[in-house]
């Protein structure tokens, strides 16, 4: 490991001391059961933070993201913002966390909203994903600031809201108003958990369509003087199958998406349904299906234009309707995110990269995220591409039952974190 100069091995020892701290921190985020949907606790879980952070000489502000999809007097949309500006004259280092989990399904061996603490880790849903990447950043900039390393500029740490729903009453809202660009923000962590030794540079694309075939009701007896809208889907399958997954399975990419077979597109079958009504129960009506409906959740690299994703699945439904008697379709956009990358080695990332060498003395890992998160809205709408993801949580153990995160894991990310924070604040620009 490096000789860091004696203030920052102080600061470092500073961070050890606070194992237990940032254990507690994250237990007492988990207790809030911000599951979202529907959007459940925001307020009282932003309050908490806010209020944390306001003991310590931070400006807080906490903004309801009115008319955001979900927002309702019952399930306010409350993000909450806290600012230290030094007075200083320097960049503003932000860390931006997602304060609402998942729903914590089946599986579970222990209560997912106690937050218990036991064998190095903190358990319950929200601890990796991302309450204990969250419990971790406000630990770094604790310990910053009681070191007393009078640093310029300002450092901003967020809670926000809705990131599992797409971040439309979070970031996306926020960065609609500036809060995610320059000149009040020059560089953003954000402690997703991509594990405690990767930096994160950004993520895949995403494209969500429905496609729907159409056909002619008839008696199911008599088939032939019908037209079956299934029939024509089952007909989408197989060019999927033959034509689709065979091209994307071809293709390679320069992003170094994480696990290794997320490293190309990827196409998922999200759902399917054709004639009689999901749900229904007895004994069915002999009808012929006049129509079928198709989800797909197309993931797609940066090497990939999107109107190229879209044209190869609009190919395929041309192709059919030339091809074969009766095929008609429609195909309906639902989603679309563009992929993200920031430079890996622009200031905030390569400041977490050494800062990893550092804290763990091993090389970082530089990767991308096979889905989305929050990163998108603060580069299209914020406009700020020095952006990464780095926290201390385990990728695969996000969304699972039993979900932890490691306490040590907590405490060496909030070093680096604070090492990082440090590099950006002094850097000479
Ligand atoms: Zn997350």
């Amino acid at each position: 490991m490096n000789h860091a100069p004696p203030a920052l091995e102080r600061l470092l020892a500073r961070i050890s001391s606070r194992a237990d701290d940032v254990a507690q921190l994250t237990r007492d985020l988990i207790r809030f059961p911000t599951i979202n949907p529907p959007g459940d606790e925001y307020g009282p879980c932003a309050e908490y933070l806010g209020e944390r952070l306001r003991k310590r000489g931070f400006e807080v502000a906490y903004l309801r993201a009115e008319g955001a999809p979900g927002d309702t007097d019952r399930y306010p949309r409350i993000n909450v913002i806290a600012r230290r500006d030094s007075g200083k004259p320097g960049p503003c280092v932000h860390f931006n966390s997602h304060i609402d989990v998942v729903a914590p399904g089946e599986g579970w061996t222990l209560d997912p909203f106690e937050g218990l603490i036991r064998d190095g880790r903190v358990w319950g849903r929200g601890a990796c994903d991302m309450k204990g990447g969250l419990a971790a950043s406000v630990i770094a900039v604790e310990a910053l600031l009681d070191e007393g390393l009078d640093l310029p500029g300002v450092i901003e740490i967020s809670g926000t809201v809705d990131e599992e729903s797409g971040g439309y009453g979070g970031v996306a809202w926020l960065a609609e108003r500036g809060f995610f660009s320059p000149p009040r923000v020059d560089h953003v962590i954000i402690p997703e958990p991509l594990n405690v030794d990767r930096v994160c540079v950004g993520h895949r694309g995403v494209w969500w369509a429905q496609i729907e075939t159409r056909g002619r009701i008839a008696h199911g007896s008599m088939p032939f003087l019908g037209d079956s809208a299934i029939r024509h889907m089952g007909a989408v399958m197989e060019r999927f199958e033959t034509r689709l997954y065979p091209a994307l399975a071809s293709r390679h990419s320069d992003m170094p998406v994480v696990p290794p077979e997320a490293r190309q597109s990827s196409l998922n079958i999200n759902s399917i349904h054709g004639g009689e009504e999901e749900g229904f129960e007895g004994l069915p009506a002999p009808l012929v299906a006049d129509r079928a409906r198709m989800v797909i959740d197309r993931r797609f690299l940066i090497e990939e234009p999107l109107d190229q994703v879209k044209s190869e699945v609009r190919d395929i439904l041309e192709d059919l309707t030339r091809e074969r008697a009766g095929f008609s379709y429609e195909l309906k956009d639902l989603f679309e995110v563009a992929p993200s990358m920031a430079d890996r080695n622009g200031p905030v990332a390569s400041a977490a990269a050494a800062a990893v060498r550092r804290v763990l003395g091993r090389e970082p890992q530089f990767v991308c995220s096979p889905g989305t998160y929050d990163q998108k809205h603060v580069d299209r709408i914020g406009r700020l591409k020095d952006c990464i993801a780095y926290g201390p949580g385990v990728l695969e153990l996000a969304h699972q039952p039993d979900e932890w995160v490691g306490i040590q894991d907590m405490v060496d990310a909030a070093k680096v974190m604070a090492l990082a924070t440090v590099t950006l604040l002094t850097r000479v620009r």
